[in-house]
């Protein structure tokens, strides 16, 4: 038997990264590929309520991959950020939205990236290429991930694309993006269960530049002094995470989903290149408020990455 093809998102998955490798892995058995989808961590507490709402099982956790195993990439490129083992691994193809970087293979692949919102939105978009009918789940899983990294539209990262993707799957689902995504995003605002190491650790992503580790934890809540209030557990746990990952710089984004706008912590050494990126001084906290930002991806990482030259 041809042997089987792994589909798999980041690390610390996000809701893109869990249903975006069960809509990848389904479009690519539609193609003739043996492929299963998998997650590189513990889904959260919005993915969760997808699943609850779907009443369907989570993909199956892996931690690394065997050398000569065959992989999809969803939603991410960067080896930082992605499974363990894949340096030896044959990558097929990747889908993403994503900057890419420090990406290399030795072989051709499939590489299709958009700057879209959501790389579930990419795939809407081959489902219908393909000709491969979209039923209510495979709708649902799309329609959550495209809520999810689009923040209900209001983030500056969703596109034309994304805004059609989700009238088309409110159609095919029956659900309202409005009821139905507010629900979803305010599951995923639920932190009281985590402990302050959880916390930091739910949505990181870590950035290499010029030798400089960066790790960017983003958690989104409807009230920022509610998580704020835990600012010296989290502080403490962040120095660690600083200490033992060798970190030089750690920032923690703590996103208003509601008035989009973000309140950040930045410690570690290389502190001052987030006064220098955002043109603005860090309180006594260690905290500053930026305006109007929620995206990682376009708002916070580039301005960063920028001044590390
Ligand atoms: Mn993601
Ligand atoms: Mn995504």
């Amino acid at each position: 038997m041809e042997s089987q093809v792994l589909v798999i998102g980041h690390k610390n998955p996000d809701t893109d990264s869990i249903c975006s490798c069960i809509v990848m892995a389904k479009l690519a058995e539609h193609y003739g590929v043996n492929a299963k989808p998998a997650r590189l961590g513990n889904i959260n507490k919005e993915t969760e309520y997808v699943f609850k709402h779907l009443n369907i099982e989570e993909p199956e956790l892996i931690e690394k991959v065997d050398e000569g195993q065959k992989l999809i990439l969803v939603d991410h490129n960067e080896k930082a950020q992605s499974v363990e083992g894949r340096d030896k691994a044959k990558i097929m193809a990747v889908i993403d939205h994503h900057r890419i970087a420090d990406f290399e293979t030795t072989e051709p692949l499939y590489y299709l990236a958009k700057p879209y919102g959501c790389t579930s939105t990419i795939l809407f978009e081959e489902y219908k290429k393909a000709g491969l009918e979209i039923d209510k789940v495979y709708g649902t899983l799309m329609l959550s991930a495209i809520i999810s990294d689009t923040l209900l539209m209001k983030s500056p990262t969703c596109t034309e694309n994304d805004v059609k993707a989700i009238h088309e799957l409110e159609k095919i689902t029956g659900l309202k993006a409005d009821e139905y995504g507010l629900e979803m995003l305010k599951a995923g605002t639920d932190l009281s269960t985590y402990s302050s190491q959880e916390v930091i650790n739910l949505d990181a992503k870590e950035f290499e530049k010029n030798g400089k580790k960066i790790i960017i934890s983003q958690v989104n809540t409807a009230d920022i002094d509610d998580v704020f209030s835990r600012r010296e557990e989290l502080e403490f746990a962040i120095e660690k995470e600083i200490s033992d990952k060798k970190v030089d710089l750690f920032i923690f984004v703590i996103t208003d989903i509601i008035n989009t706008n973000s309140k950040i912590i930045a410690l570690g050494n290389e502190k001052a290149l987030v006064e220098k990126a955002f043109n603005n001084k860090l309180d006594e906290f260690d905290s500053m408020m930026l305006n109007g930002v929620v995206s990682r991806k376009k708002q916070i990482a580039p301005p960063l990455l920028d001044v590390i030259d």
